[in-house]
This record gives structure tokens, C-alpha cells and sequence, in this order.
């Protein structure tokens, strides 16, 4: 297929190589420049912009930084250059009312839309091995999922417009308090004089059992390799953990659920990030007890 890629960044980089992998013609722009050698190194075609990229395609996809940028290239440089019935996919994390005013927008001028948010982290994406969770209609979902294939281990139909989105920002805000709350276990157990690989092996073999404590764990030489035992870095770094739960605050708010564990591992994670921490993986917040 001739698909264009916009957003070419940590984690678009890797998907788009990943298209011209599985045979895809990918014409692909960023605004920055090193992004755009690395593309053409991948086997990418570049463009100077959006709508040049765009032009013939039978795809879009994107992969950027928020809902008022991912608003913008689409009303202003997709809609309208993309052939109309090209399939549109934005796999960026942005908030849920934007991803369904976007796709509503989309509908309305005879494109198939869907918001693809990913769960896994720069190695999934240049490994293919991301998980897609997808929102729109069954015809969309159907369009996008082979493409979504040539990147990804998993790709999930979560519903209609703004599921993908709503999917990624209440797992996101789960692992936040399961980071939160097996650091907190682990520290205590410690405190109270238990040698913290025994706590490990004891609870993630109990009803403690968690993603956060088994498969990331938070201390360094206990249970699994993980971030902590390279100093912090890699992984899932912490402004990007504080940007999913400020979009899972104001999902929040507008739907009234109520998320008083989910706000408290949000004031914290904007503690934790405040106090200088912005390079460091978000299971570093083990180092605040
Ligand atoms: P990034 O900042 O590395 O990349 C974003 C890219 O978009 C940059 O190269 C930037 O130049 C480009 N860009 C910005 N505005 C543009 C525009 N108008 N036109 C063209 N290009 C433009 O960010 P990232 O880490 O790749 O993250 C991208 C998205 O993926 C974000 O929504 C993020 O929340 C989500 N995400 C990231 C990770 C991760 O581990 N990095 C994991 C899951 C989801």
C-alpha cells in the first residue's frame, strides 16, 4: 500500500520503518529534520509537508505529541489532500473528546477513521511488537487492522471513536497505582526488616501478584531486570506517565467517574515529576519512600 507517516519521532521512527518492512511505500514528514534522515534511511520517501505526503495514498498515519497537533494536521493538511476514502489512523495518545471530534470531522468528509493508541514503549516500536487498542467503526477497524499488524504484536477493536483512547488512558492510570502501590508494599516490607527478594518471591506468587511488581520490578536486583537495575533509565520515562494521567483526569471529570486512587497517583506522579525527575523511568518513584 502507499501510506503516508506523519510524526516520525521516538516512537513513529520505528513504525513507519517497520511499514517499509512489510512492503508498504511510505512517503513520511516530520518538522524535524534528523527525523526525516532517519526516515530516508529506513527506506522511507520524505516530504516537506503533510499535504505533499499525503497526496495518492490509500492510508494516513500519525504518531504525535497531542490532541491540538493531531487536531491540526488533520483539518488543515489531510482532509481534503488525502484522496477521500483513504483510511486515516491516529495512533498518538490524545484525549478522548479530540480523538472523536477528529474522527467525527473525518466521517463527515468520507474518510474511515480510527484513533490506534499503543500500549509498549520505543523497543516495541522498533521491534513491531506494539499492542494496538482501536476505536471506530467495524468497516474502519477492518481497513486499519492490517496495517496496525505490520506493527504490532496485538491489535484490539476496544468499540466506536475514542475507545482506543479510552482504552490506553484507564490502563494507564491503573498502572500507575499498581506502581504506586507495589512500591509502597515493598518499601514497608523492608521498613519492617524483610529482605526484599523475599517479599518479591513471596508475593508476586500470592495475591499481590501485579504487572508492576512482577514483570517491572521497582527495586534494583530484586525480581525481574527491569529499569531500576539500569539506574532509572529507559522504559516508560515519567512526563509521559504525567501526560497519560492528566488525560485520565479530565476523562474523569467530563464522564464524573470518581478516581480517588487514580488522582492521588496523579498528584503524586506530578510531585514526583516537579521535584526534577523528568529523565528517570516512572518506577523510580520507589525512591520517594
Ligand atoms: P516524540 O516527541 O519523540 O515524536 C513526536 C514527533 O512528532 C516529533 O518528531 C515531532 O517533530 C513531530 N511533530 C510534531 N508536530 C508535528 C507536525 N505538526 N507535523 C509533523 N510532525 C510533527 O514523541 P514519541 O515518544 O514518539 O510519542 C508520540 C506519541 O506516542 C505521543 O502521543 C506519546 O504519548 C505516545 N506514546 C509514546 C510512548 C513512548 O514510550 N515514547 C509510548 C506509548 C505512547
Amino acid at each position: 500500500m502507499k501510506i503516508a507517516f506523519i510524526g516520525l519521532g521516538n516512537m513513529g521512527g520505528g513504525m513507519a520503518a517497520n511499514l517499509v518492512k512489510a512492503g508498504h511505500e511510505v512517503r513520511a514528514f516530520d518538522l524535524a529534520k534528523p527525523a526525516l534522515e532517519a526516515a530516508r534511511d529506513a527506506g522511507c520517501t520524505t516530504f516537506d509537508s503533510a499535504k505533499e505526503a499525503c497526496q495518492g495514498v490509500e492510508a494516513v498515519v500519525s504518531m504525535l505529541p497531542n490532541g491540538a497537533i493531531v487536531k491540526g494536521l488533520f483539518e488543515n493538511e489531510v482532509f481534503g489532500h488525502a484522496p477521500s476514502g483513504a483510511v486515516l489512523l491516529d495512533c498518538s495518545t490524545i484525549d478522548v473528546a479530540t480523538a472523536k471530534s477528529v474522527i467525527e470531522t473525518a466521517t463527515a468528509q468520507g474518510y474511515d477513521m480510527v484513533d490506534a493508541p499503543v500500549s509498549g514503549g520505543i523497543a516495541a516500536s522498533n521491534g513491531g511488537t506494539l499492542t494496538f487498542m482501536v476505536g471506530g467503526t467495524a468497516e474502519a477497524f477492518a481497513r486499519a487492522e492490517p496495517i496496525l499488524n505490520s506493527m504490532g504484536k496485538a491489535v484490539i477493536h476496544a468499540g466506536d471513536a475514542g475507545a482506543g483512547q479510552t482504552a490506553k488512558i484507564c490502563n494507564n492510570m491503573l498502572l500507575a497505582i499498581t506502581m504506586i502501590g507495589t512500591a509502597e508494599a515493598m518499601k514497608m516490607a523492608e521498613r519492617l526488616g524483610l529482605d526484599p527478594q523475599k517479599f518479591y518471591e513471596i508475593s508476586s506468587q500470592s495475591s499481590g501478584y501485579n504487572w508492576s511488581l512482577n514483570a517491572y520490578t521497582p527495586l534494583p536486583c530484586v525480581g525481574v531486570e527491569s529499569p531500576a537495575d539500569n539506574g532509572y533509565a529507559g522504559g516508560f520515562a515519567t512526563p509521559l506517565m504525567v501526560k497519560d494521567l492528566r488525560l485520565a483526569m479530565e476523562a474523569a471529570e467530563t464522564s464524573d467517574a470518581a478516581v480517588p486512587l487514580g488522582s492521588r497517583a496523579a498528584a503524586l506522579y506530578e510531585d514526583f515529576l516537579g521535584a526534577g525527575n523528568e529523565a528517570l523511568d516512572f518506577s523510580a518513584i520507589i525512591k520517594t519512600y
